[in-house]
């Protein structure tokens, strides 16, 4: 594990994703976006259009538009880079207020399947879920709900048909879980929504569960 994680650093070096300057000695949530790129850096409290499916729906960034946010949600999944999340926990910071006045009992990350979460070795989700519940002061439940089907990346399909086919019965709400979410409020967390397919289908699953409401909070809106 030492072992890859030094050709890791060898691959893909620590350095500022937007000005590029190295910073192996910065702390965690400086190392890919350093102190000053941080100001570019700049969320915004957005409502998603996810009902009825999901009562209320929030973002901070516009995926394509905001190309520091894209980077740093991009190293994070598909460079399996932990760190990065730590940086786009300063940009929540940044939204704190607005964060505080989500009104929810729990959150429910969007899972991954085992398989790709061994791959990657963590859920970005969970680690985003993780900085809302700190922020809300609520439990994040990461096992609420559990993906039963391994299936291809909803990013890898255009079409809007598939991705919500591709998604179908995808997920379930662990048996445990039942009596948790039951007539609650669930918070459900995910890194980048597109057709909203994914939440969507999770928060049938757990209104199905016997959740009372559904909102969505995800980092960015593509
Ligand atoms: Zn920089």
């Amino acid at each position: 594990m030492g072992f890859i994680k030094n050709l890791e650093q060898v691959l893909f070096p620590p350095h500022c994703l937007s000005c590029k300057k190295d910073t192996p000695e910065e702390p965690a949530a400086m190392r890919w976006l350093c102190l000053e790129c941080h100001q570019l850096l700049i969320p915004r409290w957005q409502k998603s259009p996810y009902k009825p499916e999901i009562d209320e729906s929030y973002y901070l960034f516009d995926y394509k538009k905001d190309g520091l946010a894209k980077k740093l949600l991009h190293a994070l999944k598909y460079n399996f880079v932990k760190e990065a999340a730590a940086s786009l926990a300063v940009a929540m910071e940044k939204e704190r207020l607005n964060i505080k006045k989500i009104n929810c009992d729990l959150i429910a990350p969007v899972p991954l399947h085992p398989k790709r979460l061994r791959e990657r070795g963590f859920n970005q989700s969970y680690l985003i879920a993780q900085k809302i519940g700190e922020i809300i002061e609520k439990p994040v439940g990461e096992d609420i709900l559990k993906r039963k089907h391994y299936r291809q990346p909803q990013m890898k399909i255009k079409n809007r048909n598939n991705r919500e086919k591709n998604i179908k019965g995808v997920f379930e709400c662990a048996k445990p879980s039942f009596a948790h979410v039951a007539g609650k409020t669930v918070l459900l967390v995910d890194d980048v929504a597109t057709t909203g397919a994914t939440i969507k289908e999770c928060a049938r699953v757990l209104k199905n569960s016997g959740a009372a409401k559904v909102l969505s909070f995800t980092l960015a809106q593509d």
